[in-house]
């Protein structure tokens, strides 16, 4: 085929020694394959067979020959200097040996769900806000959580000490055609956000791996360390990735609507209904770990309600003030040490039953909601989101729409593995209790 010889003529054109073949297991950790240059032509045509019983979400021993199949059109040159030579990545789709899909790739998840808009001829856009922190390493190069700066919201050199990281950042990401829009640092000390253009959500996914290899990669050239973990500190805001999301069909957003008082369609309107409906079950894929519900607490612009709202930040959801082409919902919730993938699928998911189903959401909250008592918000109708990992697997356990979203398979593989998580969690004694209790009682 065309498309396979023009890609081998690339890779032998650009000077090309190994490709590195990645998908990710059902955390959404990066799983690859390096190959080199004399397997090049057969990976290309047929794709690579690897044993997937060790993979978290994978096969099981006695069944457990995968192949991974490259996705041409994801070809991105990788610069690190650690490189012995070019390298170029490729994500994968997992197949069975059988030749059909893997029901527990989560790209192939992804992919299911845009495809019921496929069908249609209309696009899902997402354009997410990657948060993180720079800490300082310590004299034998391991991370400490000491901020890289004592800098805050949009503060520049010489108080934010990663200006010159940021910016190899940048350069990094306009190389690979990622379109940065901007950098900027965070509102708590040594914390930054970068963002980038809006793109199709299963690229997007592709991409975010990048992004976070790039951000971590870079940092560590200067010293430090980067990381996306949601709430590293206590006190101080932590790492969200809030999700920007609108739906096109060829040049038209369908999310927008001039009638209407919010500048949204009923379209837009229906799949906000749908979110604000299902997603609580929908908590442990958008903030995935124990360390997620430390963040999403009252006071650290992280939201703990169900609600939305076009200005307000403590909001679940914000529709911005955006021009026809832009409008856009703004999901603040989930946070990017978890899966995009299964990310994607699900918002899109709990978004398409809401509009096939015509949820109407409740009107938008304008008050900040932590200013809010118990009681108002009762009377208001607002809700909580799940405010632990085992709160929100509770809600997941009770969620025949993210059953039905992501299959049978990576649904049961998913709860198995975040039951154990937080089970050993649960079992941890903390320095906290030993502190407080330890002479106490
Ligand atoms: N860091 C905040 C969060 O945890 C968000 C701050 C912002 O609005 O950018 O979601
Ligand atoms: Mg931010
Ligand atoms: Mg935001």
């Amino acid at each position: 085929m065309q498309d396979e010889e023009a890609v081998l003529e690339r890779l032998k054109k650009e000077g090309i020694e190994f490709l590195q073949l990645q998908f990710t297991d059902l955390m959404g950790n990066v799983k690859s394959l390096t190959v080199p240059k004399n397997r090049f032509e057969d990976v290309i045509y047929n794709g690579i067979m690897f044993d997937g019983s060790s993979i978290l979400g994978f096969k099981e021993i006695q069944n457990s020959d995968m192949k991974a199949v490259p996705e041409l059109s994801s070809y991105i040159l990788l610069s690190n200097e650690n490189y012995a030579g070019k390298t170029v990545r490729f994500v994968c789709k997992i197949f069975n040996p059988d030749g059909t899909r893997f029901e527990g790739d989560p790209r192939y998840i992804l992919e299911r769900q845009v495809e019921r808009l496929a069908k249609e001829n209309k696009t899902y856009y997402v354009g997410p806000e990657l948060e993180y922190f720079i800490f300082e390493q310590d004299e034998d190069g391991n991370p400490t959580v000491y901020p890289s700066d004592l800098g805050g919201y949009f503060d520049r050199e010489p108080l934010d000490k990663s200006f010159t990281v940021k910016q190899e950042i940048l350069q990094k990401l306009e190389a690979v055609n990622y379109y940065p829009e901007a950098s900027h640092h965070e509102v708590a000390y040594g914390q930054h956000e970068i963002d980038v253009k809006y793109s199709t959500a299963v690229e997007m996914a592709d991409r975010i791996i990048i992004i976070k290899s790039i951000v971590k990669e870079t940092a560590n050239a200067y010293g430090y360390h980067a990381t996306f973990m949601p709430k590293p500190i206590k006190g101080i805001n932590g790492n969200g990735m809030h999700v920007h999301q609108s739906i096109f069909s060829g040049d038209e957003n369908l999310f927008y609507d001039e009638r209407n008082k919010y500048g949204l369609s009923e379209y837009a309107m229906h799949y906000l209904g749908g979110i604000l409906q299902y997603v609580p079950g929908a908590a442990p894929v958008l903030a995935s770990t124990v360390n997620s519900y430390k963040r999403l607490i009252p006071g650290f612009e992280a939201p703990v309600y169900i609600a939305w709202a076009n200005k307000n930040r403590s909001a679940l959801i914000r529709v911005p003030h955006a021009s026809p082409k832009g409008k856009r919902m703004e999901l603040r919730f989930p946070d990017s040490a978890g899966n995009q993938y299964l990310q994607f699928a699900v918002i899109l998911g709990m978004g398409l039953e809401g509009i096939e189903n015509k949820i109407e959401p409740p009107e938008p909250v304008e008050k900040n909601i932590f200013e809010m008592s118990r009681e108002e918000r009762i009377k208001n109708g607002i809700k909580s989101m799940p405010g632990s990992l085992g709160q929100a697997l509770d809600a997941f356990r009770e969620s025949t729409l993210m059953k039905k979203i992501l299959g049978d398979f990576m649904y049961d593989e998913f709860l198995k593995a975040k039951e154990k998580e937080w089970e050993d969690f649960r079992s941890h004694v903390t320095d906290w209790e030993i502190k407080k209790y330890l002479d106490l009682y």
